[in-house]
């Protein structure tokens, strides 16, 4: 059975875990979906989901409580969006603690004051979906490896390397389980 956790340690996660558990009946596949808050729940994850929040107190976190080392030893794919876009990068404006999973660098906060929370449909994996994005980060760039998955205009907000993947956007406050169903399907490749 498919455990999949969601990091539990600052920001607004429930939406993530009703809209994993949604994604999950909608591909008819049997598994469960746990909080994540020590590293021994984070062993038990097949794949982690890094929500929204500040993205500087979520790593510290992760590091003092060596979910990082669990997520990075046993190469648990990572599917982050917004602050967890950030955490999963390895390089952005400040100095902060990073995953460093996906080789590229991010931008906080990048969208400027005005627009720091809108929202607007993007287009991604060829479908159109509804973007939330709330001060959100963008991605600065990227190396070869890394998949560009979506842009808004010419700044790119979404991206893959691997089973991970990261978005600016916040699918959990839509009710579409899309971008939850791929990186689902994602972890039972082998
Ligand atoms: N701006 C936040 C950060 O830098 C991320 C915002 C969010 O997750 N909604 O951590």
């Amino acid at each position: 059975m498919l455990i999949i956790g969601v990091l539990d340690l600052q920001g607004a996660v429930s939406e993530h875990i009703d809209i994993t558990k949604k994604a999950l009946n909608t591909l008819n596949i049997k598994g469960k979906v746990i909080n994540v808050r020590s590293s021994e729940e984070a062993s038990n994850c097949d794949g982690i989901i890094i929500a929204g929040g500040e993205s500087t107190v979520i790593g510290k976190l992760i590091y003092q409580t060596g979910i990082k080392d669990v997520i990075l030893d046993n190469s648990i794919p990572i599917f982050g969006t917004c602050a967890g876009m950030i955490l999963l990068s390895k390089k952005t404006d400040y100095d902060q603690p990073l995953l460093n999973i996906i080789d590229m660098e991010v931008s906080r906060n990048s969208f400027g004051r005005q627009r720091e929370s809108f929202e607007k449909e993007v287009t991604i994996f060829d479908k159109k979906y509804p973007g939330v994005f709330i001060r959100a980060p963008s991605v600065k760039n990227v190396e070869d490896n890394v998949k560009i998955l979506s842009k808004l205009d010419e700044t790119i907000i979404a991206v893959k390397q691997g089973k991970n993947m990261a978005l600016s956007f916040h699918p959990e406050l839509t009710d579409n389980t899309f971008l939850h169903e791929r990186f689902i399907l994602d972890l039972l490749e082998k």
